[in-house]
């Protein structure tokens, strides 16, 4: 028998569960797109855009995910021939230096491999080496949604400072944004860039890049019109800032997200989602006392709290998300990246979860451990429990 049917639990990382609320407000007609409530709540995005990402600057927004994103980033920023440093923590930051070096950006790489964060000794060395200034960007993601590891941004950018380099500090925070803290202009981000479906809660197909005043003078040559970033952030008129036509209903649906967003407060977002997790890795330490099944991540400190990467043993995560999809209705994130990939397996906590739902897909997780005898060690539900019961 299967017990599936129900209400589908889509627990990946991106894209993430939708609210009510945000459906519901997608759910309309077609509205004026010359004149009126589109407009203005529009303009309304803005503000609430730049205060999730915690930055005064600018903020473009594009029809297109998060890739559109990176390729909007770096052609604004660079031109042919320049150099980035790509700080590699797993997929995400390696597909990013991909598009660079298709670009015609030479790229330099760090691979810090699939399960460590960024080593700012490195870093600084790196930049150290780089005596005349040929590095344009230093490109790193702030949480890397294939391994779930956590990267220290202000810690950059205080290397970059020390090092007295110019380089400009990309981070990518699709995966992070409205999960994860994060401060742009505190920790010296001059361009950060992000999707909507992740922590913002929101069908993929749009995404933003956020920049500063020093990147805003950069003039890539690589930038094409349709790409370019100044229209878009100061539009002369309501076309420009999409360049055409609006996405009229990721707009209406966007606006409902960032009303919860606002109302629960994103300090409190944010302390929403490190609790969830720390009781997501207090499961995971006890099913790690017996049998095969680790975090990724060991440092708690360096771990997202959006996204989790667990490896499990070769075939054991493929069975374990076939299990849980087709007997339970909970869909878990594949071990993209990793090899073999169906020795891991990822959960996507991010956006609009709750304790419920968390104690639901550790429960899940539970059975299907039991259902597969996958070996763990018992009392992994108690031990969440024992975290969400202190919230
Ligand atoms: C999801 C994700 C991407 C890719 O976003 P798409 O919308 O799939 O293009 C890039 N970087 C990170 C960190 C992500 O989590």
């Amino acid at each position: 028998m299967t017990l599936a049917n129900g209400r589908q639990y889509l627990a990946i990382p991106g894209p993430s569960v939708m609210p009510d609320a945000v459906l519901q407000a997608m759910h309309r007609a077609s509205p004026n797109i010359y004149e009126g409530e589109l407009h203005d709540l529009t303009a309304s995005l803005l503000p609430d855009l730049r205060a999730v990402a915690r930055t005064q600057h600018y903020v473009a927004i594009y029809i297109g995910n998060g890739h559109a994103a990176w390729e909007a980033a770096l052609t604004n920023t660079l031109s042919r021939g320049d150099t980035v440093l790509v700080l590699a923590t797993g997929r995400f930051c390696i597909g990013w230096g991909e598009m660079a070096a298709k670009l015609g950006v030479n790229v330099q790489t760090i691979d810090y491999g699939n399960q460590s964060d960024i080593d700012l000794d490195q870093v600084a060395a790196a930049l150290a080496a780089d005596k005349g200034h040929a590095i344009k960007a230093v490109m790193a993601v702030h949480v890397d949604t294939s391994t779930s590891v956590r990267n220290d941004i202000a810690g950059l950018r205080k290397v970059l400072d020390a090092a007295n380099h110019p380089a400009f500090l990309m981070a990518d925070c699709i995966a992070s944004l409205g999960c994860d803290r994060f401060e742009m202009d505190a920790w010296g981000v001059d361009v950060m860039v992000s999707a909507c479906q992740k922590g913002l809660m929101t069908p993929p197909g749009v995404s933003f890049v956020f920049f500063n005043d020093r990147a805003r003078a950069a003039q890539g040559d690589l930038v094409s019109h349709y790409w370019d970033w100044g229209p878009r952030a100061a539009p002369a008129g309501y076309w420009q800032h999409f360049d055409g036509t609006a996405p009229t209903h990721h707009l209406f649906g966007l606006r409902a997200a960032l009303d919860i967003l606002h109302g629960e407060g994103i300090e409190a977002v944010w302390a929403r989602h490190a609790k969830l997790a720390q009781a997501i890795w207090a499961a995971f330490e006890v099913w790690g006392q017996e049998g095969p099944m680790a975090l990724n991540i060991a440092d708690p400190a360096k771990r997202s709290c959006a996204v989790t990467s667990v490896g499990i043993g070769p075939g054991n995560g493929d069975r374990l998300r076939h299990w849980c999809e087709h007997k339970a209705g909970l869909t878990l994130g594949i071990g993209l990246g990793r090899d073999p990939e169906d020795a891991w397996f990822r959960i996507g906590h991010m956006g609009h979860v709750n304790g419920h739902m968390i104690m639901g897909v550790l429960g899940t997780i539970e059975a299907g451990l039991v259902a597969l005898d996958i070996p763990h060690g018992r009392g992994a539900l108690d031990a969440a429990a024992q975290v969400i019961a202190t919230a």
